[in-house]
């Protein structure tokens, strides 16, 4: 089980961090993944945007490789279940675990004025949809590894008090480490909210892919050999792994280790291969956003799916809580 919130178009770290494990895992397991609208109510987005972002969410995945008659894609609003959930993990959550939240003190910095408690609570609410399928594996980027351990927190203390019902969600990913895709100018993670310069998404047209690319921070080079990379240069590495040949990624290692790196020549090869990887998903999640009736049928289906695995879970929820007295 996994979500992606709609507060815009997708990018790289979404695909590496999130959407590429999704695509593996639905041939081995029944997986839920969701578009997270509900989460993103707690930015207070312009309500009226909402519906064309979700579409794009669904065709970026849709166009990366995920199936929709493999597994269940919905929207997380459709599925009132989450909500119930959600209020009954409020009752396990404390305010001193919630307000230490990377993620909680990084918003309430960036947004004095708008530190709502559904902001305080996302990692209840994130935790409600996992746990609402009762899924163990939850393929998410490095940023995701906290809330995941508050996930775990809550399901123990669910289960201690009310009975075993959850399994321990933990987060997973096929290339065993999480992946964190760096920003292009050497500062955190890509993200849809900011550095919208640094951040490659998979919209971006072929000539914004190459400025970005080229524009990326680079130095003189290395003057002695076998110097350890500053953490800007071993990002542009990092992006050359995920999207270029093992050979290409080794001449460039080398010609560092020899101190004969051309850093020209190296983000030029890297915008190449970057606008051959994003350009086919770009181009299909275009042509499936213009298919309004296929993403409503998307979702409807999606959404019967993952309700009949969510009323499921209420009914063992209801019953260990000793809620089923009528
Ligand atoms: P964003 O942070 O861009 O708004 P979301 O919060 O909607 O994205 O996250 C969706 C998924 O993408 C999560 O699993 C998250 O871990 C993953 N993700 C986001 N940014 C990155 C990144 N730069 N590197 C790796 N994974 C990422």
């Amino acid at each position: 089980m996994s979500g992606i919130r709609p507060t815009g178009y997708l990018h790289l770290g979404n695909y590496f961090g999130a959407v590429r494990n999704y695509v593996r895992m639905q041939d081995e397991f029944e997986c839920y993944f969701m578009v997270a609208d509900l989460h993103s109510l707690t930015t207070h987005p312009d309500t009226k945007e909402l519906k064309l972002n979700v579409h794009r969410v669904l065709s970026e995945n849709i166009a990366c490789g995920l199936d929709p008659d493999k597994v269940a894609l919905y929207c997380q609003s459709h599925i009132y279940e989450t909500a119930e959930l959600y209020l009954y993990l409020n009752m396990l959550a404390y305010k001193g675990e919630l307000e230490k939240t990377v993620t909680f003190k990084d918003k309430a910095r960036q947004h004095p004025d708008n530190i709502n408690a559904g902001l305080l609570t996302y990692p209840v609410l994130q935790a409600a949809d996992i746990i609402l399928h009762r899924a163990k594996y939850v393929p998410v980027g490095k940023d995701q590894e906290q809330h995941l351990e508050m996930a775990r927190n809550f399901v123990n203390r669910f289960n201690h008090r009310y009975g075993d019902v959850f399994p321990e969600p933990i987060a997973f990913n096929f290339g065993d480490d999480l992946v964190k895709v760096p920003s292009l100018d050497g500062a955190g993670k890509m993200s849809k909210s900011e550095n919208q310069y640094a951040t490659l998404y998979l919209s971006d047209d072929d000539e914004l892919i190459r400025k970005k690319v080229m524009k990326a921070k680079t130095d003189s080079g290395p003057t002695e050999p076998n110097t350890p990379m500053p953490d800007y240069i071993e990002n542009i590495f990092l992006l050359m792994k995920l999207v270029s040949a093992e050979d290409v990624v080794a001449k460039y290692q080398g010609d560092y280790n020899n101190c004969i790196i051309r850093y020209g020549d190296m983000k030029k090869q890297l915008a190449e291969d970057m606008v051959k990887f994003i350009t086919p998903i770009r181009e299909q999640a275009d042509s499936i956003r213009n298919d309004e009736k296929y993403l409503k049928e998307i979702m409807e289906k999606g959404a019967a799916k993952a309700r009949k695995s969510a009323k499921a879970t209420i009914e063992l929820v209801r019953d260990a809580m000793g809620l089923n007295y009528y």
